[in-house]
């Protein structure tokens, strides 16, 4: 067990499946450092869900694009008694944070270190993800 940085180690980032049981990971120090930062903002402990996912895993969830998830650049936080929408209102002004997802069935917020150029930011409603339009946004507080 390893001391990533003052609140994160890595059993936080392990993939969580049953395949690797854990031995594998892969974590992007720039993620950990915007997780501090979250943590800081709200003075409160972030909770990560999920972070780096081994291959096995990934090829599991039968996903049609490469997830930022395998290479260790993506996580789903929540943070207990912060609302969800206050948590993504505020990861959207991070810079660095490049990908952008609210789930708000599931409780959590994905974010993600993608290259700027491939900036994209998504709501999960049921099992389809839509893009954040004006109107989403009075929807969903955001
Ligand atoms: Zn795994």
């Amino acid at each position: 067990m390893a001391r990533l940085s003052e609140h994160f180690r890595d059993e936080d980032f392990r993939c969580r499946c049953n395949f690797c049981k854990g031995q594998e990971f892969r974590i992007h120090l720039g993620l950990v450092g915007v997780l501090e930062m979250i943590g800081e903002h709200f003075k409160k402990k972030v909770s990560v869900l999920s972070a780096y996912w081994c291959d096995e895993h990934y090829e599991s969830l039968n996903r049609n694009s490469r997830s930022y998830h395998t290479m260790g650049k993506a996580a789903h936080i929540k943070i207990e008694g912060i609302e969800l929408n206050e948590l993504f209102k505020y990861v959207e002004t991070i810079e660095g944070l490049n990908g952008l997802g609210f789930y708000p069935k599931e409780g959590f917020v994905h974010i993600d270190t993608r290259p700027s150029e491939k900036k994209e930011s998504w709501i999960k409603e049921g099992e389809s993800y839509t893009s954040i339009t004006a109107e989403k946004r009075r929807q969903y507080g955001l």
